[in-house]
């Protein structure tokens, strides 16, 4: 531990700011990371899948084609100025961390496996993450700091910019109860988000935040946006996030996260609120269809309804998280019968209502007239498919 003066000093050791700091040492920089965690602390970084995409595509096609489809996964995307620095610089990061030592290897043929961080990880219950994709890449990145000098300070919770005539200077922290203060020409802050900020959560993305599962680590209280929001900085795209659709036995059932997610049952199908009502297009993948459920007034009262051939079919798609058969095997709740009507009364849905949204939904898949349906569901990232062949499926979300 040291409190001289740095260059820079980092916020968060997870990909983010171990990378900042690696490259700014790189450069010839004296490097601070302040870590709140202490020894081997989990952070977002080590539960990582450990894939590298932008958009499900290869992360090293031509720049102009990854901000593409940025925006096309991304409509209202609230800045392009983000979009580019990604679709520009990924390609760049993986081959960076390549030269560091870090293990990425071509693990599928989809282009979304071609870089993954090795060796895999396992879809083992509990997730284990030590010596695996994330936990290994930290390793090889704290190493690479402390060889060119840098330190990482551990059980450093940073609380404060430190400002000099309007110049930020450095960073004030508490570290094993003492505060310190960490003195640098510049910080880079990269403590992961908010996601464990409950007020944070319901002013920016929910109004329910204790229904939405953390499906990550537990230390992203936004400290770093806070401590420069105090000091006048600008956010942007701060209502919505990255996450994926569970079922809703995952708040009794720690086996069922973070996989298998349900993202491409949902694609295939349809999901409904309690009026057995469908509320979002479905069609634009796992993560839209979690930030939509966010959004209702009641997140947990949304349930996924499928048939026997989307069950065959989309449900086991997708290597690592697909919930056929994994969601019956770990004890999640899935309710099944042969006709619709019975299907509703065991979620507890208004039968007619969902034999009316099912009959709809079935006549605009089956004349290719999905955009008019009320929402529209759109057909070109994941296909829709009728909802026709018994056993009929239902599960909470
Ligand atoms: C289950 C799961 C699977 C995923 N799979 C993929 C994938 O395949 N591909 C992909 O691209 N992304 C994936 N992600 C997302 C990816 O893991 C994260 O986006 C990424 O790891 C975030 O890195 P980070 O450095 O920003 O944050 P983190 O790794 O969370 O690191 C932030 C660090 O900051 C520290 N910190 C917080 N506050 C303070 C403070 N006040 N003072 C000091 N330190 C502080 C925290 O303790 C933490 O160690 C996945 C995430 C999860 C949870």
């Amino acid at each position: 531990m040291r409190d001289d003066r740095s260059d820079l000093v980092v916020i968060g050791a997870g990909i983010a700011g171990l990378i900042a700091a690696n490259r700014a040492a790189e450069l010839g920089l004296r490097c601070t990371v302040l870590e709140r965690g202490e020894g081997q602390y989990v952070c977002n970084t080590r539960l990582t899948g450990g894939m590298f995409h932008i958009c499900m595509k290869n992360i090293a096609r031509p720049s102009d084609e990854s901000f593409r489809s940025i925006l096309q996964a991304v409509p209202d995307l609230p800045s392009h100025d983000l979009a580019r620095a990604v679709a520009e610089n990924g390609e760049r990061m993986v081959r960076w961390l390549r030269r560091q030592g870090v293990r990425l290897i071509k693990a599928g043929p989809d282009e979304a496996y071609w870089w993954v961080l090795a060796p895999p990880r396992t879809m083992q219950i509990g997730m284990p993450w030590k010596g695996r994709a994330g936990d290994v890449m930290m390793h090889t990145l704290e190493e690479g700091l402390i060889r060119r000098g840098g330190a990482i300070v551990r059980g450093a919770h940073a609380e404060a910019l430190c400002m000099t005539g309007g110049v930020c200077t450095g960073v004030e922290a508490v570290v094993q109860d003492a505060r310190r203060t960490f003195q640098a020409n510049a910080v880079v802050i990269a403590d992961g988000g908010f996601q464990s900020n409950l007020s944070m959560l319901r002013h920016y993305i929910t109004p329910k935040p204790e229904s939405l599962f953390q499906r990550c680590a537990p230390g992203g209280n936004g400290d770093g946006i806070r401590m420069a929001q105090a000091l006048g900085a600008k956010t942007v795209g701060m209502s919505s996030f990255y996450g994926h659709v569970l079922n809703r036995a995952v708040f009794s059932n720690p086996a069922l996260w973070p996989y298998p997610i349900m993202d491409r049952v949902v694609a295939a199908g349809i999901v409904v609120d309690a009026h057995g009502v469908r509320f979002m297009d479905e069609g634009l993948g796992g993560v839209y269809q979690a930030n939509q459920i966010a959004k209702m007034a009641d997140p947990l009262s949304a349930v996924a309804i499928f048939d026997a051939e989307i069950w065959q079919q989309a449900g086991r798609q997708s290597k690592l998280s697909a919930p056929n058969p994994a969601l019956i095997k770990r004890g999640g709740v899935l309710w099944q019968a042969t006709d619709l009507p019975s299907l509703a009364r065991l979620a507890g849905l208004p039968p007619d209502a969902l034999c009316s949204t099912i009959e709809a939904y079935n006549a605009a898949v089956r004349s290719q007239a999905t955009a008019e349906l009320s929402p529209a569901r759109s057909p070109t990232k994941f296909k829709p498919a009728v909802i026709a062949t018994q056993p009929f499926f239902a599960a909470p979300l």
